[in-house]
């Protein structure tokens, strides 16, 4: 029997970042992942594929709404062609999956294919091709998640689907109904909406994006509807029956008043479960909570010393950064190191365009907490960068301490608002004041420079161009 000494379930991005690190730090290590593909949600079902449709469709999008002002004139009609989209972003998942096998036989990491159970806390079944047992002195599980349900909705995969069949449909959508206003849905409701969809957003929040801050939920919304999207706020969806190839929806909105929403697809995008699905975790001791996570303590150990979890699988954001982070923490840790991670370090995006992003604290925390704070807020219209490339929507706001100036969260929407949040987050790294960003030099014309004129708005209402 094979011995190691670390045993990682789940490939990605928690599981094989985890593996890298473990490599490198000398252990012994060993992967396994029930899929032939390694990689896991993110990049087959996740992260990957669907960025590689929002590029495709905004390329699209460009073509048919903004080349002609750009001076691009291109003869004949302009057409989707799907079936390529759709090759396209399977050869962009294929290569960045084979890539993860060549880090794997780089690192000297030894890869199983199959399902991996716990038979005790020193050894783990791996049921594939070959049924095969491993002993492992440390186990990491990142199992993952998958989609979430509504207990009333019978997910066909053909009409009624999730994010992983959305990701591969072979027309387009005429009326596409989404159940979730979060991240999934408006990024791919997004993707088809610009192909030509109508696409119908059922939140039953409040407000889309509602775990963000409420002022970026508002420019997002506002924005979405000129783009035609018909959002339907506080509703409360009841029923999705399919008759033929007609979806119907049920809700009741604000007034309790029954709404009925008819389509061709609906996406359920309602939030993800953690998965551990045949880990078999009792029999090595590891304890559930009652939400099917893996529980854990500070340093991300479970009830069973010499077994830790990361990433979807246990409590706090669902994404692949976060669990990237943890997955090098949890190799630190079993290599005898003291590494840390600062969760409210760990940015938020969302890849609709514009682009939403933001770290750190939002307004209705610091009121909740009763902490006394300062608003800079610059919009994007008024940079020479956006109107070069006619993209005005959205703000950079900046929350900082009354008192000390220290920055406590950035949000933003805008034109690629996914990279500028970096400089937001090694600024919080840092605990630099709103003061201190306001006097670096950013280069323009860039949309940076909005971060920089944020941070000017909060020092004292010193921004430049407006
Ligand atoms: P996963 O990526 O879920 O991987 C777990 C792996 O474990 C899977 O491959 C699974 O097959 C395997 N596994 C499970 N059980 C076993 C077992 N018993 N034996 C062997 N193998 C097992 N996050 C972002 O940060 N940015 C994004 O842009 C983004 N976009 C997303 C888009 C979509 C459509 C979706 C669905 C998710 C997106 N996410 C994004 C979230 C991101 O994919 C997850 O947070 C991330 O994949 C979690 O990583 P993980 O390592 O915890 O688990
Ligand atoms: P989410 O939590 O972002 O959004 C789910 C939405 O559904 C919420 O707005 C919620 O209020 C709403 N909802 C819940 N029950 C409902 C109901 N009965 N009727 C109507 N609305 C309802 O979840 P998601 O969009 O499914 O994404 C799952 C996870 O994947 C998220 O945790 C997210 O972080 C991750 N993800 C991240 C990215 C990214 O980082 N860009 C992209 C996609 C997914």
């Amino acid at each position: 029997m094979n011995s190691y000494d670390v045993a990682i379930i789940g490939s990605r991005p928690g599981g094989y970042v985890a593996a890298i690190r473990c490599a490198q730090l000398g252990l012994k290590t060993a992967i396994i992942e029930k899929y032939a593909n390694l990689g896991g949600t993110c990049l087959n079902v996740g992260c990957i594929p669907s960025k590689a449709l929002l590029d495709s469709s905004h390329h699209y999008e460009d073509a048919i709404k903004h080349f002609e002002e750009h001076g691009i004139d291109i003869p004949g009609e302009i057409k989707v062609n799907l079936k390529q989209m759709i090759a396209r972003k399977q050869a962009v998942v294929d290569q960045t999956t084979g890539g993860i096998d060549f880090l794997m036989k780089k690192n000297n990491i030894d890869v199983y294919q199959g399902l991996g159970s716990f038979k005790d806390a020193t050894h783990i079944t791996i049921s594939g091709e070959e049924n095969t047992e491993i002993e492992a002195k440390n186990s990491i599980i990142a199992t993952g998640s998958k989609p979430s349900n509504l207990p009333f909705i019978n997910i066909d995969k053909e009409r009624i689907i999730t994010s992983t069949e959305a990701l591969k449909l072979k027309e387009i959508p005429k009326h596409m109904i989404v159940i979730g206003g979060g991240v999934i849905g408006l990024e791919l409701g997004q993707v088809y909406k610009r192909l030509g969809a109508e696409v119908s957003v059922i939140e039953y929040m409040d407000r889309i994006i509602p775990t963000m801050d409420s002022g970026l939920s508002k420019e997002l919304n506002k924005v979405l509807k000129k783009q035609k999207f018909k959002i339907n706020i506080s509703h409360k969806v009841k029923s999705v029956e399919r008759v033929g190839d007609e979806v119907i929806v049920k809700a009741d909105n604000k007034k309790g008043e029954e709404v009925e929403f008819k389509g061709d697809y609906c996406l359920v995008s309602v939030g993800r479960r953690p998965y551990t699905d045949g880990l078999n975790a009792e029999a090595a001791g590891v304890k559930l909570n009652e939400r099917g996570q893996v529980e854990v303590n500070d340093h991300l150990q479970t009830s069973t010393k010499n077994i830790y979890a990361i990433g979807d699988v246990i409590k706090g954001a669902m994404l692949a950064h976060k669990a990237e982070e943890e997955g090098v923490f949890v190799a630190e840790v079993i290599a005898g190191q003291k590494p840390h991670i600062d969760y409210n370090l760990i940015p938020g995006v969302v890849y609709t365009w514009p682009e939403v992003a933001a770290v750190g604290k939002t307004e209705e925390q610091l009121k909740e907490a009763g902490v006394a704070y300062k608003v800079g807020q610059f919009p994007m219209r008024a940079l020479g960068r956006s109107r070069a490339s006619m993209d005005l929507d959205g703000f950079v706001k900046i929350l900082a301490d009354k008192t000390t100036d220290e920055i406590l969260g950035v949000h933003m929407v805008g034109a690629r608002a996914a990279d500028l949040i970096a400089e937001a987050v090694v600024a919080m790294e840092y605990r630099a004041s709103a003061e201190d960003i306001s006097r670096m030099s950013h280069a323009h014309p860039t949309f940076a420079e909005a971060v920089k004129e944020a941070a000017l708005a909060a020092t004292g209402d010193r921004a430049l161009h407006v």
